[in-house]
């Protein structure tokens, strides 16, 4: 078993209250040792994002001898060492802050470590990666302010290229993409410019390469093309500043979009967005691509880096003792 943090920088349950979060053991089985989780996106009213984040908390705190809701590193040493999965939120969208900076310690203190401000689509913080992207508004400077000032780890995923160019130049601490791959390889608008890469690493951030089906250009097999997509980002800023966001939604067999989602709008056709094209890897890639960095040529220290102690670093740089 390694001895280093195994952390998974995004992963997806539904947004309902009284699911069963037991899939997570997933994670742990794999070689995980922590993991991110959604609780709130921005089609997301806030009675259902309370509430989600109520019920998380609530069957976490019922299953305290398998996992842990970690706020801090020393939290999930803790774990680690006595073989639980420890897991933090993270919040996709701005929406659910209604418009004042004051609920980012709200948020905080509820759990969320980690939280991108722009989903897909404009909002009144910045651009979304599949709209007219026109920057960082001044009230999304004050976000990200507020967010460094929480500790919080500030992440782009899902941003327009300009507005993640802005968030990064105003933050004044590590700025990550949790779960995001490399457009020169897969040309999708959800995927990162060679741009937005290094200017994420010279942050000191770190890039979380996903497992998504759409965003790989993979039919069944996973672990080769994150591992394409590691390589790539490591060949351009090197092996301090990539990571694993797998991303996986695990399908619980029920439905969490809100009544009135226009879905059409969020995941347009321009992103190619079906049944069959989602989906992806699951948390039992990892040794997979391990295999594949190895016969890339990579040790044991890259990936120690690559698998955990890249995003442990911007962790520690950002979150505060609790
Ligand atoms: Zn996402």
């Amino acid at each position: 078993m390694p001895t280093a943090i195994r952390w998974d920088a995004h992963s997806c349950l539904p947004l309902l209250s009284g699911i069963d979060l037991g899939v997570l053991r997933r994670h742990k089985q794999a070689g995980f040792d922590f993991v991110s989780i959604n609780v709130g996106m921005d089609m997301n009213p806030i009675d259902q994002v309370m509430k989600c984040i109520a019920w998380f908390r609530h069957w976490l705190t019922q299953h305290p001898d398998e996992f842990v809701l970690a706020g801090s590193l020393a939290e999930i040493k803790a774990a680690k060492a006595a073989g639980k999965l420890a897991v933090a939120f993270d919040l996709e969208g701005s929406t659910m802050l209604l418009g004042d900076v004051a609920m980012i310690e709200v948020y905080r203190d509820l759990g969320v470590r980690q939280a991108h401000l722009v989903y897909n689509r404009n909002n009144t913080v910045g651009g979304g990666c599949h709209d007219e992207d026109k920057g960082l508004t001044p009230y999304g400077r004050d976000v990200v302010r507020a967010i460094n000032r929480a500790g919080i780890l500030m992440d782009c995923s899902h941003n327009g290229e300009r507005t993640s160019l802005d968030v990064m130049e105003t933050s004044e601490r590590p700025v990550i993409f949790s779960h995001a791959n490399a457009r020169a390889l897969v040309d999708h608008q959800r995927n990162i410019t060679d741009r937005q890469i290094e200017a994420c690493a010279a942050t000191g951030g770190v890039i979380g390469v996903n497992g998504i089906r759409l965003f790989l250009d993979a039919q069944d097999n996973f672990a080769e093309p994150m591992a394409r997509h590691i390589d790539y980002m490591v060949q351009r800023v090197g092996p301090d500043h990539v990571g694993i966001g797998v991303d996986i939604s695990f399908d619980l067999g029920v439905d969490d979009h809100p009544k009135h989602e226009d879905r059409s709008y969020w995941w347009p056709a321009s992103g190619r967005y079906n049944r069959t094209l989602t989906g992806g890897a699951g948390p039992e890639v990892l040794p997979e691509i391990e295999q594949h960095l190895r016969k890339r040529g990579y040790d044991d220290a890259a990936i120690d880096k690559i698998f955990g102690l890249n995003f442990v670093r911007v962790a520690e740089q950002t979150w505060r003792a609790q």
